[in-house]
């Protein structure tokens, strides 16, 4: 598949937009800004299916290449929760401490506090090509939020003794499940371009 044209982000979530056109403009990846969509709603039961429902509707809603991003926390005492409803943990319009709140409570006096992110990247063109890759990042919820940077869970996610909010956007990046899931995009994409691979 080519991706010689700018690509669409499909995603409301500002944060998650400023991630991604970081990563992408690092991997020479051109976004396309200014475009709107309805709503999308996430009613597959998996990540890469939901990151695809999003990437196929904005994709036919604008003509344009498009990247649709579902990203779940999972949590290892809690069965893998909250995982496909990570955005909706604490209730249907839940803010970020909300959530964060209630993983807090769910977890306390918890010895067990391994968890990972996963992100289910999707790329869809408007002619029906389609590339679906993951990308995952271990670590541990912790016991109170620290940092100010990133969103979501980025708080209370530690890696390596610090939480993402207590690392800059570069370092996340470097390692975040976003980071590894689009630089696979990037990969699987150079791939299908060789002819020999
Ligand atoms: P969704 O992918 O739009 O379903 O959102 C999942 C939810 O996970 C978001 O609303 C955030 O709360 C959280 N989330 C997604 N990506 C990150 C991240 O990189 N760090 C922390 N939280 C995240």
């Amino acid at each position: 598949m080519q991706l010689d044209r700018p690509v669409v982000v499909a995603s409301q979530n500002p944060d998650k937009i400023a991630e991604i056109e970081e990563v992408l403009g690092d991997l020479g990846i051109v976004v396309a800004r200014g475009y709107e969509w309805p709503e999308v709603d996430e009613t597959e039961p998996t990540l890469g299916g939901n990151a695809l429902l999003k990437a196929r509707a904005v994709a036919d809603h604008t003509g344009l290449p498009a990247i649709g991003d579902d990203t779940g926390l999972e949590v290892n005492a809690l069965g893998g929760a909250p995982g496909v409803l990570t955005a909706r943990y604490a209730g249907p319009n839940a803010s970020y401490s909300q959530n964060v709140a209630k993983l807090l409570v769910e977890l306390s006096g918890c010895d067990d506090r391994s968890a990972r992110f996963r992100t289910a990247v999707a790329l869809v063109t408007p002619g029906g090509d389609e590339v679906v890759v993951e990308g995952v990042l271990e670590g541990e919820i912790g016991t109170e939020p620290s940092g100010e940077s990133g969103f979501g869970y980025d708080p209370v996610f530690v890696v390596g003794g610090r939480t993402l909010a207590e690392m800059g956007s570069a370092e996340k990046h470097r390692i975040s499940h976003r980071g590894r899931a689009l630089r696979a995009l990037r990969a699987a994409l150079e791939n299908r371009r060789d002819p020999g691979g």
